[in-house]
């Protein structure tokens, strides 16, 4: 069949029993009476030679049509108008005579006009299904035929870019017939289409875990990485589920979704957005507590796959406040996203969930699995329990052996024990357990360059923080050894001295009432500092901040996206703007899901004015979109580099057109820049951690020492620390190794003690202009498509090397004395 001439037009018929008669040799009943040698198959397509060439008249051929217009739905007529009508007729006339005379069927002629007509006819209509809102793919139901006992999957497995998630295997002992058949699950085209290469691939291995194909087991983990489009793979599986099964039935009824509370508009749309009116979902968010027991008991009540809302979406809040009702009845599968949040299996909600009667459990977390043992105990049981045994069993197994392995001081036995119980672990939970980085995006994506930027203080900011070092506040705190109180005064300690990291006037209430660790602070402040007008030159991320602002303002039509933990720090980009009259947008914990949404359009649209939008990363970038910038700057650490990495992918996603450029500013050999070792550390001790504010509540005596401490003479004391041996008195003198991108730790990314050879030249210009900048790691996300030619690439290296050893010349009279000083 020539398919490719019938493009566009496939869909209307690809699920109508009515096909079936097409592929069947079956003749239809009604035509039998009249020709049993015509075969309805002529129908399918006036194109097709052989069919066609038995029927005898032309005049039968239209009449078959004519009592499939009739008997089957108004599509199956919607199909056939384009083209049959006008030209089926004629040819199979053409074809009946050029089989009696037996003469070799000249090749299709149109004459031009005809052809043209028709082009100008499917140009001009789109194809429509004349019932409005009509959805032809999904209903099984057909007026007036009656019910084929076929069994047949619901999209077409041999379509070109089917994605199919079960193939029947026949074999000769099988005892099918054609009421037990086995059929293919495909997905649905509408979401196949949209579906990437890993998000088919992810999809498949849901698939396969949920419904038993891998194991005794039903549950599995999606652990992608932020922007690989978990979503969209979760509503592919839940849809298809709804809809199919190789027993050619749904093969779940209901299906719930559960999500912390911020999220829940969020699949809502999702669903909308990729499905349309195909599925119905009921989310529930602020409701009252009598219409919820209302709802949720209606949704629960209904047990049959053709009416209601098949999909809840709930929080978990809520869920847990109405497990009672949630946990009466089966439900065919559930989904927890931001799923992490079940590392405890001992708290309410867990509990509650566990309650659910349903074997099918997927668990989303995008920050991936916790290097805490129970932690991954927790999950893995939530989604395959029993799998690792109970709670002693595992602890037995696994998690003793593991823990002695790994202590500094076990026999080479005990280690050999524990890594082949790790193995032993890992491959078990892999089965399962699903995870690709978002190196992927690198293929659709424009570069990204990451920087993490070391920013000198001010002199009075180095004043003012000595000062408070000094100061009994901390010296107390260091010495005191009570517990929870000490670690409290700690934490705000550590606010403090983060807030005057950024600039003095976050902490200018408690110096001008010299407060606890602020006394005496005034005197350090400049003679002409006054709070009534912003001076960003008193704090050096401020200043560097407001240079490169201004940069890029002038040079460029980019916008950026400023991420800060205080919402203090947040009024004082207010205040820079305003000052500067920059645009800007700004987004807070409290506000409302449907407000956000409007701002986050408002400032995505190519011809918006807004050039900074202002983002909290405590309100959670969860879901936001912002690609509308290409410049993304965090302007102080988190103790959770999950925080952290959550507002970074806000600009660096799907339908980004620039390259990005995301800065982290970190206070050079301050507590910023402990804290950010720290955040990175974690990251890289399993690269696991999906862990919530628990970094902030536990110090130990020798780590708050540490903590409060100012490496003064160091361009960057996260450097120092590596005791890099690519850089030679600050100049680094070998490249990163190649393969490496940003997301390799920071010991193999670019390092720079001066401006030259940063990919930014905003960023190069205000270093150069405020003189604030004392180092700069840098990497980006992949190889920039320019390839330089191989036999060009020796000379350019050579190139390289001497352009360094000039760098190293010069600097290194001017880096010498940072090596003098011993700051250990
Ligand atoms: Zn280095």
């Amino acid at each position: 069949m020539r398919k490719n001439q019938f493009k566009g037009f496939k869909s209307p018929l690809i699920d109508n029993p009515a096909i079936d008669l097409l592929e069947s040799p079956k003749p239809l009943k009604k035509v039998k009476q009249e020709d049993s040698s015509c075969k309805i198959g002529a129908f399918v397509s006036p194109l097709i030679d052989k069919s066609l060439s038995n029927c005898e008249s032309p005049k039968i051929v239209r009449k078959a049509i004519l009592d499939i217009e009739l008997s089957t739905t108004p599509k199956s007529r919607a199909f056939v108008s384009p083209l049959v009508d006008k030209t089926l007729g004629k040819r199979s006339v053409r074809k009946t005579k050029a089989n009696a005379e037996n003469i070799v069927p000249r090749p299709l002629k149109f004459s031009i006009l005809d052809h043209e007509a028709v082009i100008a006819e499917l140009l001009s209509k789109a194809f429509k299904v004349p019932i409005a809102d009509y959805i032809p793919e999904y209903s099984n139901k057909t007026l007036g035929i009656r019910k084929i006992l076929v069994r047949r999957p619901l999209h077409d497995p041999t379509l070109c870019n089917a994605l199919v998630l079960y193939t029947p295997i026949f074999k000769d002992t099988d005892n099918y017939d054609d009421t037990n058949k086995p059929v293919h699950v495909v997905v649905d085209p509408i979401l196949c289409n949209v579906l990437r290469p890993h998000q088919r691939e992810g999809v498949k291995f849901m698939y396969d875990c949920v419904i038993g194909a891998k194991g005794d087991w039903n549950g599995c983990i999606m652990a992608d990485e932020m922007g690989l489009g978990k979503t969209l793979q979760c509503i592919t599986l839940v849809w298809t589920l709804l809809r199919q099964s190789p027993d050619c039935k749904p093969e779940i009824i209901k299906a719930i979704i559960v999500c912390p509370s911020s999220l829940v508009k969020n699949w809502y749309n999702e669903f909308g957005k990729w499905l349309g009116s195909r599925v119905t979902c009921l989310a529930i968010a602020n409701e009252s507590k009598d219409k919820t027991i209302e709802l949720l008991n209606t949704y629960m009540a209904n047990q049959s796959a053709r009416c209601g809302a098949p999909v809840l979406i709930i929080s978990y809040e809520t869920f847990r406040l109405y497990a009672e009702i949630l946990t009466a009845s089966e439900i065919g599968l559930v989904l927890c996203d931001e799923g992490h949040r079940l590392k405890n299996n001992e708290n309410l909600t867990y509990q509650a969930l566990m309650g659910l009667k349903t074997k099918r459990r997927v668990l989303l977390s995008g920050t991936p699995i916790q290097n805490d043992l129970l932690e991954y105990y927790s999950l893995v049981n939530f989604v395959n329990p029993g799998i690792l045994g109970n709670n002693s069993e595992f602890k037995r197994h696994y998690e003793n052996p593991i823990l002695k392995g790994q202590d500094a001081c076990s026999s080479d036995k005990e280690r050999e024990k524990a890594n082949e119980r790790l193995q032993e672990l890992s491959a078990l939970v892999n089965q399962f357990l699903i995870r690709r980085t978002s190196s992927l995006l690198t293929k659709y994506l424009p570069v990204k360059f990451e920087m993490v930027v070391c920013v000198k203080m001010t002199q009075c900011q180095v004043d003012i923080y000595k000062n408070f070092l000094k100061s009994d506040l901390i010296r107390k705190s260091l010495s005191s050894t009570n517990g929870e109180k000490g670690s409290a005064r700690a934490l705000s300690n550590i606010t403090s001295l983060k807030k005057l990291c950024s600039h003095p006037e976050l902490v200018i209430e408690k110096i001008n009432e010299g407060a606890d660790g602020f006394e005496n602070a005034q005197q350090y402040l400049p003679p002409n500092y006054s709070s009534r007008d912003l001076m960003p030159q008193y704090g050096g991320k401020v200043l560097l901040l407001d240079v490169m602002l201004a940069a890029i303002k002038a040079n460029s039509d980019d916008k950026i996206v400023l991420v800060s933990n205080y919402t203090q720090t947040l009024d004082l980009f207010e205040k820079l703007c305003r000052k500067r009259g920059y645009q800007y947008c700004r987004l807070d914990g409290s506000m409302t899901i449907k407000k956000r949404g409007k701002m986050v359009e408002d400032f995505n649209k190519p011809d918006s004015s807004l050039f900074i939008f202002m983002l909290s990363s405590k309100a959670g970038g969860c879901g936001l979109n912002l690609i509308g910038a290409n410049r993304l700057i965090m302007f102080d650490p988190d103790w959770n580099p999950a925080n952290d990495e959550q507002a970074m992918a806000r600009v660096w996603r799907d339908g980004q057109k620039k390259p990005c450029f995301i800065y982290r500013f970190v206070a050079t050999g301050t507590i910023e820049e402990k804290i950010f070792q720290r955040q990175t550390h974690k990251k890289a001790l399993s690269n696991t951690v999906v862990d919530n504010d628990e970094g902030e509540r536990h110090f130990s005596m020798n780590e708050l020492k540490e903590l409060f401490k100012l490496e003064e003479n160091t361009k960057s004391d996260t450097h120092d620390i590596f005791k890099c041996k690519r850089c030679v008195n600050d100049v680094q003198v070998k490249l990163p190794p190649e393969g490496s991108d940003c997301t390799s730790d920071l010991s193999q990314w670019y390092h720079c003690s001066n401006n030259k050879q940063i990919p930014d030249e905003i960023i190069s210009r205000a270093w150069d202009i405020t003189q604030t900048v004392s180092f700069i790691f840098h990497h980006r996300s992949q190889v920039v498509a320019q390839e330089v030619p191989d036999e060009k690439k020796p000379k350019e290296k050579k190139k390289k090397i001497i352009y360094e050893d000039d760098d190293f010349v010069d600097l290194d009279e001017e880096c010498d004395d940072s090596d003098d000083e011993d700051y250990k």
